[in-house]
């Protein structure tokens, strides 16, 4: 455990969080700033930066969480529709560099405005792109 990253502390029970759901590898609380009602961040106790060097159980423990939450969020809450985010990196927006999947309960007219908007800039020939990726 990183003792400088609050996720850490959080999953060890050092900082206080609002914890929804818990198993022996994976956690989920409140987000201390939500941008919704019931907005929820989901993470491995252990420690990984992000998407690239989380290992892929610990991503699909996570990803099973969040679906569980889905379900819960729309039982208790009756919102059954959600955006689902991770931001691995600064350039991407990271702020806590332990990787968390934030869950985020929408209603209809919310007011919120999640969507990545497209870049004109990019609205090239995506097949160069495409040959790099596969080769
Ligand atoms: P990101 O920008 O994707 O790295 O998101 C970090 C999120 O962590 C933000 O939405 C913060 O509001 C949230 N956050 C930071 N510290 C805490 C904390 N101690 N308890 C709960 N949420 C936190
Ligand atoms: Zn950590």
């Amino acid at each position: 455990m990183a003792s400088d990253c609050i996720f850490c502390r959080i999953a060890a029970g050092e900082v206080d969080a609002l914890v929804v759901a818990e198993d022996d590898r994976t956690m989920a609380f409140l987000d201390s700033s939500p941008i919704s009602e019931g907005h929820t961040l989901v993470i491995p106790k252990a420690h990984y930066k992000g998407i690239v060097d989380i290992p892929e159980e610990e991503a699909a423990g996570v990803m099973t969480m969040a679906k569980r939450l889905a379900m819960l969020y729309e039982n208790r809450l009756g919102i059954g529709e959600f955006n689902v985010m991770q931001s691995s990196g600064k350039a991407a927006g990271q702020t806590v560099f332990h990787f968390h999947m934030h869950i985020v309960p929408r209603r209809t007219d919310d007011g919120l405005s999640l969507w990545l908007h497209k870049n004109e800039r990019l609205r090239t020939d995506i097949r160069e792109v495409y040959r790099k990726i596969v080769g």
